[in-house]
């Protein structure tokens, strides 16, 4: 990545393209953002925002037109797990066209480098039974099973990266993320995810107040702070790396545990009510990260307490803000 590139990122209205769009500018690129929407809580710093529907091919040629020379494609229909498994054929029809149609726009306006954001969805379900979830690694996407809707786009789109890369010589990157969090994400709505939508719940929580979560929190994922997150990304766009690859932590911790924690940040004692019949995804998944360490000979190293911190406190002043946190506590986090 040379600070004179000029670099495309879908998605910059959304939680991860706008951390990316931010470093980038910091870096010296020139940087087009596209999305449906603009970035919720701050002003995106890209030199270009345009609004656009990806799902359409006329705005795919319209947002790689100029020059550009990398696309980070990270649009997509998604949220946490209670929003991907609720309207399978909306997800999924959204995000192929989406891919589809920036693959071929990309193609035709001669990018040089276009990453396209997977997720760890596509990994097979019946290799995520356990709590105790050995580390994925990229191979262990086949043979096929995974989420419905969401996952199965992902690991199709990935194909059509391989086919592009094959028949065109398009310089794909493909990224699997798992569970990406921090500040600046969406954190209520329905499209909010554990780590986000468990610190809405502690921080708008009287001391003493139970909580609901969903299924029984033995279930267990790695977490990943967006600044890992972000350097990841630019360093896999530097690589020659064609092939899928983990970008997560290793460290697995249970819905339970990461309610401890938040707690013990928000100083809250509360009690936990589990909600068994809400969606609560695969039993256990993590992240292996062998691949990613002799590929990028790097792997995230933000420690889970230190980014749940900073994102808890954050979504606290925005609630804060809000008149929604009970009085006792604002004081101490107004700041
Ligand atoms: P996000 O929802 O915050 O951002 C996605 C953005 O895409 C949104 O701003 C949305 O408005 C935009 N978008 C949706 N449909 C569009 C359309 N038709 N045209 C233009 N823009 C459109 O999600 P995020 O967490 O920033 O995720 C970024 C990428 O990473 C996505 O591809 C997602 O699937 C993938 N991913 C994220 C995670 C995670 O933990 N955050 C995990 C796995 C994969």
């Amino acid at each position: 990545m040379s600070g004179h590139n000029r670099v495309l990122v879908t998605g910059a209205g959304g939680f991860i393209g706008h951390h990316l769009v931010k470093r980038l500018k910091a870096e010296g690129c020139w940087v087009r953002g596209v999305d449906i929407k603009a970035p919720e809580y701050e002003q995106t710093p890209a030199d270009e925002f345009e609004t656009t529907d990806l799902r359409r091919y006329d705005h795919c040629l319209q947002a790689t037109r100029g020059g550009i020379e990398h696309v980070y494609n990270l649009a997509a229909d998604m949220g946490g797990i209670g929003y991907i498994t609720s309207s399978l054929a909306d997800i999924s029809r959204n995000n192929i066209l989406i891919n589809a149609h920036m693959l071929e726009a990309s193609r035709l306006n001669a990018i040089k480098k276009y990453l396209f954001s997977s997720s760890a969805c596509v990994y097979a379900q019946c290799k995520q039974k356990s709590c105790e979830a050995a580390g994925l690694q990229e191979e262990d996407a086949y043979p096929a099973d995974p989420e419905p809707g969401y996952g199965w786009e992902k690991l199709f789109a990935e194909e059509m990266c391989r086919y592009y890369l094959k028949d065109y010589r398009l310089d794909t990157r493909i990224v699997r993320f798992h569970n990406v969090y921090g500040p600046l994400g969406t954190y209520e709505g329905g499209k909010e995810k554990a780590p986000a939508a468990i610190s809405r719940k502690v921080a708008v929580a009287n001391n003493g107040d139970e909580i609901e979560i969903w299924g029984d929190g033995e279930q267990t994922r790695s977490f990943m702070y967006i600044d890992d997150c972000v350097e990841g990304l630019l360093r896999l766009m530097r690589s020659d790396y064609s092939g899928p690859l983990n970008l997560g932590t290793e460290r697995l911790v249970s819905i339970n545990d990461l309610v401890a924690l938040i707690c013990m940040i928000a100083e809250k004692r509360l009690t936990i009510r589990h909600d068994l019949s809400r969606p609560q995804g695969v039993r256990g998944r993590n992240s292996d990260n062998t691949r990613l360490r002799e590929v990028l000979g790097w792997q995230p190293t933000i420690p889970l307490e230190a980014g749940v911190e900073v994102t808890y406190k954050w979504i606290e002043r925005e609630l804060t803000k809000a008149g929604r946190v009970p009085c006792k506590y604002t004081s101490q986090t107004a700041d």
